[in-house]
């Protein structure tokens, strides 16, 4: 491994070793580890024994030799102390013996020290050299002029160990210096490393914490990928279920392809078929409208030649309580073909007692013949009655506007006519509940050709010239707020009552209410101001809208119901009251527009520039429904009582008049 990238700890075991090589240096040299921590002072300490011995020999050399003591003093005794006076340095000693104990520094056999003031023996050497007689000074002189000699250079090889000595310590002051700055260098390092130890301890400690947390996470993410592997395995479990059930659904496909493709071409014959039978049925379709619209020419041809203006005349029966006619009072003569015929005859007998003979008896009864488009005899049902007027009905659906008055004296039947008896009896419904659930029956029948049918009701009441809504409800009901007759628009033929409701229809039911709530209005007017309903006209209008949105073909027409206020004559012989003058001015409005309707049939009849509708509010609010393209019907209701023959021939000899009008050719609203 390149030292560079050696981890710390292994720095750290380098650093160790190379101490080991340091170590045995200084064991290698002269002076032991312990000599050399000392300074050099104690280095000089350290050497004074060496020198003590050395002095010491000194002392045994000069103690050991006699001849110095005999130098420096008097002749002395041989054991005699010898004190010198001053004390002398002892003189180095040159000796063979001595060297080799400096060298190993390892004390020689020591010769007892003799104390001072005691004579020292000659020295014993070997027991050879001779001993020099006192007297042989000159050889005693030379011999320790040899031991100077040894001596100094015994002291100059000294010098020399001792400088060799000091270069050693120098050296090793070196060697200490140096290796304590080593040493420095080394704490630091081991400082560093110790720190560089501690941040891997930390470090340690966080990786371990970091491994203990991925070991967790290692736990969580095994136990996840174990339900994974279970997931899988449903899975794949699901999937070969699924697999099959495909097999089993690509074969079922296949089957019913095959059948599919059977199918297609079956359904291509069938569709040729269809489309064959399309034909066929649009054929047929125009065809069956070709024939709708000639039935509707045919029938209104019919009608024309019926008379575009036709009058009815309806004898009512003898009420219970009523005094019963003197027979052949009222007859109904059959017709050119017999009884079988519907009568259109009526023949009225009257005893007229201002009319006398020469004689002054009285005149017989005077028989009046009135001949009418169909006489209905006091027996005559309201279905019966119906039967004749339905193919009017039909009309107004064909596009043509249809106007049916009842015409007669109060008591005659008209309201029974028009909206039939008291008590909801279906027999005895009137025109107006019958012609509507006619038309709705025929609008159905005539929706499966392509026609789309809606109808809007109003009904009002005019009296003494004022209009009045009957189908008023809340706070105007009863009370009836003023109504004007307008156009529905600048430059349109149409008329409208303003303030009056009309109101969408579709089944007889909404018709039957509508009825109930006009019956209701007029009870409340009839209280506040007293009976009212035979003096005023009531008109039912209904407007009808026919379209064949896929020919493009619309028609509208109005079917107005008209039950005419009374139209007795006022006795010119009853006392005028307050009342009657009242009563009076009623009259004369009725009488006026009764006979306005008149001259605006007779105008129509004779094709006069002028028709003097706005005469009257009636004819005003019918202008639309009478006229060149109009189709109309009036029943003349006559009273069966000889009390009311008067009126009973007024009232013939009115409708007479209108029967005798033709109106020119009725045209269908078409558009
Ligand atoms: P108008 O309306 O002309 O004044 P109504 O219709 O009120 O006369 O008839 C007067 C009375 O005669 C009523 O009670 C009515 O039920 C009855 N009435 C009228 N015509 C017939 C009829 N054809 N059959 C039975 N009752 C009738
Ligand atoms: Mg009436």
């Amino acid at each position: 491994m390149e030292p560079q990238q050696r981890s710390p700890l292994l720095e750290v075991k380098g650093n160790v070793e190379l101490k080991r090589p340091l170590a045995k240096a200084a064991s290698r040299l002269p002076l032991s580890g312990r000599r050399l921590k000392r300074g050099p002072d104690q280095m000089e300490e350290a050497l004074e024994p060496e020198k003590k011995r050395t002095r010491g020999l000194g002392t045994r050399v000069t103690t050991t030799h006699p001849r110095a003591a005999a130098l420096s003093s008097a002749p002395q005794t041989q054991g005699q102390t010898a004190v010198p006076k001053a004390p002398r340095k002892p003189a180095p000693r040159c000796s063979t013996a001595v060297a080799p104990v400096l060298k190993t520094q390892k004390p020689g056999p020591v010769v007892p020290v003799q104390k001072p003031g005691t004579t020292a023996a000659p020295p014993m050497v070997g027991g050879k050299k001779p001993k020099r007689p006192a007297w042989d000074l000159k050889g005693q002189l030379c011999d320790l002029n040899a031991e100077l000699k040894c001596y100094r250079e015994r002291k100059q090889v000294l010098d020399q160990e001792n400088q060799q000595l000091r270069d050693q310590l120098q050296e090793a002051q070196q060697q200490a210096l140096a290796l304590g700055a080593e040493r420095k260098t080394l704490e630091e390092e081991l400082t560093r490393v110790r720190a560089q130890a501690e941040q891997g301890q930390r470090e340690l400690g966080n990786l371990s914490a970091r491994v203990l947390e991925l070991e967790e996470r290692l736990g969580t993410q095994e136990g996840l990928v174990q339900e994974l592997q279970k997931e899988q395995l449903r899975l794949q479990e699901e999937r070969r279920g699924l697999a099959a059930r495909l097999g089993e659904q690509e074969r079922r496909l296949q089957t019913s392809e095959a059948s599919l493709s059977d199918s297609q071409e079956e359904v291509a014959s069938l569709r040729q078929e269809a489309a064959a039978r399309e034909a066929i049925l649009a054929e047929r379709e125009d065809r069956l409208h070709g024939l709708e619209m000639e039935r509707r020419r045919l029938h209104n041809q019919l009608q024309e030649l019926k008379g575009n203006i036709r009058v009815f005349c309806r004898v009512r029966p003898v009420l219970p309580g009523e005094s019963t006619p003197s027979p052949g009072f009222l007859q109904f003569p059959s017709g050119p073909c017999g009884p079988s015929d519907p009568p259109t005859r009526l023949s009225l007998s009257r005893s007229d007692e201002r009319r006398g003979t020469l004689s002054g008896a009285p005149a017989g009864p005077t028989r009046h013949e009135f001949s009418f488009d169909r006489v209905f005899p006091p027996g005559s049902g309201q279905d019966e009655v119906f039967e004749e007027i339905s193919m009017l009905v039909q009309s107004a659906l064909d596009g043509y506007p249809v106007c049916i008055f009842a015409y007669g004296q109060t008591g005659s039947g008209k309201t029974f006519t028009m909206e039939g008896g008291p008590g909801g009896d279906p027999q005895m419904e009137g025109l107006i509940p019958r012609a509507l659930r006619h038309l709705f029956s025929v609008a159905q029948e005539l929706s499966g050709q392509g026609w789309t049918y809606s109808f809007v009701a109003s009904y009002v009441e005019i009296y003494n010239e004022t209009v009045r809504d009957l189908l008023a409800t809340g706070t105007r009901k009863g009370q009836g707020g003023e109504c004007e007759i307008r156009r529905a628009g600048p430059g349109s033929e149409e008329l409208t009552v303003t303030n009056a409701r009309y109101v969408p229809v579709s089944c007889e039911r909404e018709v039957e209410a509508l009825l109930h709530l006009a019956r209701q209005n007029r009870a409340v007017a009839r209280t506040a101001q007293n009976e009212r309903s035979s003096r005023s006209h009531s008109v039912f209008q209904l407007q009808i809208s026919g379209e064949h949105a896929s020919r493009g073909l619309q028609c509208a027409a109005p079917l107005s119901l008209v039950d005419l206020a009374g139209s007795e004559r006022l006795d010119p012989g009853l006392a005028l009251g307050p009342g009657e003058r009242e009563r009076l001015r009623e009259t004369q409005a009725i009488n006026s527009s009764l006979s306005t309707l008149g001259l605006v049939i007779m105008a129509l009849s004779n094709k006069e520039s002028h028709v003097p509708y706005r005469n009257s509010k009636l004819t005003y609010l019918l202008q639309n429904s009478l006229g060149g393209s109009a189709k109309m019907l009036m029943f003349v209701n006559i009273s069966p009582l000889e009390e009311n023959v008067s009126e009973s021939l007024n009232s013939l000899r009115f409708a007479s008049k209108v029967n005798q009008c033709v109106i020119g050719t009725a045209q269908a609203n078409k558009k």
